[in-house]
């Protein structure tokens, strides 16, 4: 199969030339050119005076990049992982060479520039990918969308120019990467963790444990928040990166798991990892300032994973009842009750991808995002429990045996509720947010 790299080339290049100068103009840091209103909607509007010419287009109009994107993902995912799904997950594996096939369509390093290796594409085309591949499978989808937006953005942002060169080449092209945050101690209060780091003459000391880190078993390539300074609390978090292979980095235990179970959670154990010097990621006590940057922008993937396990399940159900399963002389899903279910669910699904597409074009534009990215993953992990769950019912018994994919897409969609920020984290931010606005 033809990879998605190679199909997308010139259109990244067109894209490149042609909307370079108009999207720099609108990433400058600040509002200043920008006029920003708030009428009656929940997010802020801004045009940017010198778009005055341009006409606002519907949020879900791809470019011709990320329409691109999401026919060859599709493609992909139907031809490639759609036969593999029951099996991987009753396995509780990622079959390795869906693993191999991701590298070589370029879907692991979409955002990383062509010169290090990546397809040099944009955020919003890596959130069109994450969607699709969840359509047919959200375990494949998680793998891509940590190691895009959590662990290629950290070396993209953080890394020194000898950590990128070194790094980003193989992220791109053969080594799965995790994002290494959480702790038995520290969940949702995330900088509370536990995990030390001490200074040495060639480097430093690392001795703690993580839990729950997605894609470790698979990954060679691990992006881990100690603290390098206790006395400073949260301000002494640091990030580092270490490999596998390094002494005393150790895989303690693989999770058993209600959903997503293809994707591999494991707890790590750190006992005494001598990390180099070089293989500090950024900045000392920069740490959690780059874990909440990463994971705001990492919220919107989970949001497109969660809106494409919806539409995965909404399709998957709509096909039996709309053509296979009939009850009292009909179709089952020509009851009006049914259709009534059907309809309300396709426009939730639809909400939830306005959401998460405005979310990512805010980011991408260099706009306020932080609000926009926890309403995106708050709706659409609702909306992916809602409907997987209807979905369900409206399959009766062939929803809920295993044979189908129905019963599966119900089961991952729980986790959207969960990682990257609870839903009631979600609503803290986004309570946060307002209430500092609307407080005069
Ligand atoms: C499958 C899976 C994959 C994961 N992958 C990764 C990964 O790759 N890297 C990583 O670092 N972590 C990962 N995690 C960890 C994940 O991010 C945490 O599980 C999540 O942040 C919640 O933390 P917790 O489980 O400790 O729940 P807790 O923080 O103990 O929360 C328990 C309950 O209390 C509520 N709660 C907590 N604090 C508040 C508050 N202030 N206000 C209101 N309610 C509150 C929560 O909403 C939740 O309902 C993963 C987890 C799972 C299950």
């Amino acid at each position: 199969m033809r990879s998605v790299v190679r199909a997308l080339r010139p259109a990244v290049r067109r894209s490149q030339t042609v909307s370079a100068p108009r999207l720099q103009r609108r990433a400058r840091p600040g509002f200043s050119a920008l006029q920003c209103a708030r009428p009656f909607s929940t997010t802020q509007t801004c045009r940017d005076a010198s778009l005055a010419d341009v006409a606002p287009t519907p949020i879900t109009h791809f470019s011709e990049v990320e329409t691109a994107m999401a026919e060859t993902v599709q493609k992909f995912a139907n031809d490639v992982i759609l036969p593999k799904v029951r099996d991987m997950d009753e396995a509780e594996q990622m079959d390795p060479a869906i693993v191999e096939q991701l590298f070589e369509q370029g879907l692991m390093g979409v955002e990383i520039p062509e010169e290090y290796g990546g397809a040099g594409m944009n955020f919003t085309a890596a959130i069109v990918g994450i969607e699709e591949l969840a359509r047919v499978d959200p375990s494949v989808s998680v793998m891509v969308d940590v190691h895009n937006t959590l662990v290629n953005t950290a070396v993209l942002k953080w890394g020194s120019e000898a950590l990128k060169k070194k790094y980003l080449p193989r992220l791109a092209t053969n080594t799965v990467g995790s994002f290494c945050l959480s702790e038995p101690v520290s969940g949702s209060d995330a900088f509370a963790l536990a995990t030390k780091a001490t200074e040495t003459e060639s480097g430093f000391k690392i001795s703690g444990g993580k839990m729950w880190i997605t894609n470790s078993m698979e990954a060679e390539f691990f992006i881990v928040f100690a603290n390098l300074d206790p006395s400073k609390g949260y301000r002494g978090i640091t990030a580092f990166i270490m490999e596998k292979g390094m002494k005393g980095l150790s895989i303690a235990k693989k999770e058993k798991k209600l959903g997503i179970k293809a994707s591999s959670t494991c707890v790590l154990n750190f006992d005494d990892v001598e990390v180099p010097k070089e293989n500090l990621l950024g900045e000392r006590g920069q740490g959690y300032k780059y874990a909440i940057s990463l994971l705001n922008e990492g919220r919107i993937g989970i949001g497109a994973q969660m809106t494409g396990l919806a539409l995965g399940a909404w399709e998957n159900a709509v096909k039996y009842v709309w053509n296979d399963r009939k009850q009292f002389g009909k179709l089952v899903g020509e009851f009006q009750g049914m259709q009534h279910q059907i309809a309300q669910s396709y426009t939730e699904i639809a909400a939830a991808r306005a959401l998460v597409y405005n979310a990512a074009r805010k980011k991408e534009a260099g706009e306020e995002f932080v609000m926009d990215a926890a309403m995106a993953k708050l709706y659409a992990s609702q909306v992916a429990g809602r409907v997987s769950s209807l979905a369900v019912e409206w399959m009766g018994g062939m929803g809920f045996v295993r044979e189908g994919l129905a019963e599966k897409f119900f089961r991952d969609s729980k986790i959207g509720a969960i990682y990257e920020g609870t839903s009631n984290i979600q609503l803290n931010t986004i309570a946060k947010i307002l209430q500092k606005e609307y407080t005069v």
